[in-house]
């Protein structure tokens, strides 16, 4: 079963950042929407525009507990995506990656509806193949910081496919790799929103370790198009399918184009690398391309004059508070 217009759709996560913009994308294509959020990272403000609408409802709600509803397709967004907010409280990142996939799993095994996983490419930990395609299997260290992130959503990859061999449901599964955009939460922690406030702000821009590690950042929108992509394909393609903009970067020259772009006189402080953070990231697109014939369209410095723009009116508003 494919996804028709006119139906309801779950977005887990629904009220975070990349939810929001697929709560919304969802509407405008005329699917309902029912937004399940804990709040732990995401806010009502990020959809707050969205719901004057009658085809929109929000839920708070924790997907570790179980939820009964009637809808016709769920994305399984649900869950902490900067390092400090899942380190956290790891256990319960764990508990939210596994037992929500359970529960989400559940749902859809009774409905017998298609149910899309956002993974990511830290399921490849700190890479030994580069770039990475979905047959690697990844170096990940079982036990450190970033593990309960990480194991969390390998063990998650693996209930989805047990699901899908033991029940027959339409599983889809996308590896996202760094996504970045307006509605990241501004003290998060992420290198593209730290960097933008921080420049905005003239505050020292913080630079881990020395800057020569390198990421591959992607648009929201152009994931969000991705996403819904994914979940349009035949029930024969789970994927996991990388979802990402294959243009590589370092840190350094991320920190130096948002200083540009920014007309910042802030200074770069650098700090030390927190542990088991991967030297280098880059999604192989080919299977999207060949498959769901996506790819990325807005470019580094577009994607970031778009960010800077959101995070100015935010800082102008009073929502941000300076560090310095
Ligand atoms: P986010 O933190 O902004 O959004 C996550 C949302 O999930 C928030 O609204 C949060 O309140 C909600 N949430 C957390 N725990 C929950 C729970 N137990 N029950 C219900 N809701 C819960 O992060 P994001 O960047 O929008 O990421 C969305 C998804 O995409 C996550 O699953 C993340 O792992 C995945 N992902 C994101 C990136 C990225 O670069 N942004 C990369 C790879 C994967
Ligand atoms: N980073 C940094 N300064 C910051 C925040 C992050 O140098 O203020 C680095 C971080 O060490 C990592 C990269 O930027 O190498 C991306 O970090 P982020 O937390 O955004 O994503 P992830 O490491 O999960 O890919």
């Amino acid at each position: 079963m494919s996804l028709d217009r006119s139906k309801r759709i779950l977005v887990t996560g629904g009220a975070g950042f990349i939810g929001s913009f697929l709560c919304e994308e969802l509407l405008k294509l005329g699917y309902e929407v029912v937004c399940a959020d804990n709040f732990f990272t995401g806010s009502k403000r990020n959809v707050e525009h969205l719901l004057n609408s009658h085809s929109f409802e929000i839920l708070r709600h924790d997907v570790c507990m179980p939820l009964y509803i009637e809808v016709d397709g769920i994305y399984n967004l649900a869950c902490p995506a900067s390092p400090i907010h899942y380190q956290f409280d790891p256990v319960q990142t764990t508990k939210t990656s596994v037992v929500g996939a359970i529960n989400m799993l559940g749902l859809a095994k009774r409905l017998h509806i298609p149910i899309l996983q956002a993974s990511t490419s830290e399921v490849y930990g700190d890479p030994v193949e580069h770039p990475q395609t979905e047959g690697y299997w990844g170096n990940v260290n079982p036990i450190g910081i970033r593990s309960c992130y990480d194991e969390g959503k390998r063990c998650a990859e693996t209930l989805f496919f047990d699901y899908k061999r033991q029940h027959d449901l339409n599983i889809k599964v996308v590896r996202i790799f760094n996504t970045y955009g307006p509605r990241m939460h501004p003290r998060d922690g992420r290198v593209v929103s730290n960097f933008v406030v921080q420049a905005l702000l003239n505050e020292p821009i913080t630079f881990y370790g020395d800057g020569m590690q390198t990421r591959s950042f992607c648009y929201v929108e152009d994931l969000v198009h991705g996403l819904i992509s994914m979940m349009m394909t035949a029930p024969s393609f789970t994927g996991p399918v990388n979802l990402g903009n294959p243009q590589e970067l370092t840190i350094g020259k991320l920190a130096q184009l948002v200083i540009r772009l920014t007309n910042s006189k802030s200074k770069i402080v650098s700090k030390p690398l927190p542990s088991d953070d991967p030297r280098q990231r880059k999604p192989d697109i080919s299977l999207a391309a060949e498959v769901l014939s996506w790819k990325p369209a807005i470019e580094i410095e577009e994607g970031l004059k778009r960010t800077i723009s959101y995070f100015e009116k935010l800082i102008s508003k009073g929502n941000v508070v300076s560090h310095n």
